[in-house]
């Protein structure tokens, strides 16, 4: 039996205990509830991510000023650290930015008919900076097939998944980025010969601030957002991300566009 109070769903049932019954009074978590502690948990999130980073540069400026002769190398490790850590927190800001513009469902969809092949080749030259020369990039497209969206916010997504693919693939890993048109369906895919991802963990991928790995993460510039914007991303478009991976040998994310957001040029 389930009873209704305010924003309370309690729930009873009679489950066997020994060769009686008992009664399992339970209460279930209402949606008002739990999207006030996905909030709490970001307000949270957002938080830690910022006080990381001032910590380092608030405790870096303490030592600078508080003595009077510090060598030129330790003040040129300081600037070095200094710098890093603000622009991780510009970074942190920029995405939080976008994410909340994503979010606003008054935020209309740009929309223009976007050349994905010349998307790509901006992202592979992109990709070829970003890797320095530690991996080899592929390029393949196999449709001049146009998709009706914002090219901004398609860029973005595509460039999100391509610069991951880069940061969790080591040194002499292969990046193959692809466009197809299948079964009347837009098909994106990056595929990288990277670390790979447990099973487990790849439902969880596009929550905010979800990471496999911390330390990498961090490491490599990553703010834990990128997934969240990519799904924001898609959704305007009724597109989907779908993933694949094996751990150790790597990873394939592709997302799919349906056939009303193509536009054919053949
Ligand atoms: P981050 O800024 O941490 O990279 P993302 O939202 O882009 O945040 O990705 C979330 C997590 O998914 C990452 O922290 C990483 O653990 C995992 N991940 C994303 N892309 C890949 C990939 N190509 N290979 C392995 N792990 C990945």
């Amino acid at each position: 039996k389930q009873m209704r109070h305010h924003r309370l769903t309690l729930l009873m049932q009679l489950v066997p205990y020994g060769n009686k019954q008992k009664l399992l009074i339970s209460r279930d978590i209402t949606s008002y509830e739990r999207i006030d502690a996905m909030r709490r948990d970001f307000i949270a999130n957002v938080s830690h991510e910022l006080r990381t980073p001032l910590t380092v540069i608030s405790g870096y400026l303490e030592m600078l000023s508080a003595e009077s002769e510090i060598d030129l190398e330790m003040q040129r490790h300081a600037l070095t650290a200094m710098t890093e850590q603000a622009a991780r927190m510009q970074h942190l800001v920029e995405d939080l930015l976008t994410l909340s513009r994503l979010e606003n469902t008054l935020n209309k969809l740009n929309e223009s008919s976007v050349d994905i092949a010349s998307i790509l080749r901006e992202l592979r030259t992109e990709a070829e900076s970003l890797s320095g020369g530690r991996h080899t990039i592929h390029l393949g497209i196999d449709s001049e097939d146009q998709i009706l969206g914002s090219r901004e916010e398609l860029r973005s997504a595509f460039g999100n998944l391509v610069s991951n693919a880069i940061r969790y693939t080591p040194e002499g890993g292969e990046i193959n980025i692809h466009w197809e048109v299948k079964d009347g369906k837009g098909m994106f895919y990056v595929r990288d010969t990277g670390m790979g991802i447990e099973p487990e963990h790849i439902p969880r991928l596009t929550e905010r601030f979800y990471r496999v790995d911390n330390s990498r993460s961090r490491q490599t510039g990553g703010t834990g957002l990128g997934l969240a914007i990519v799904k924001h991303i898609l959704n305007r478009h009724q597109a989907r991300l779908k993933i694949n991976s094996e751990v150790g040998k790597g990873s394939e994310f592709c997302i799919q566009f349906p056939e009303k957001r193509l536009i054919s040029k053949q």
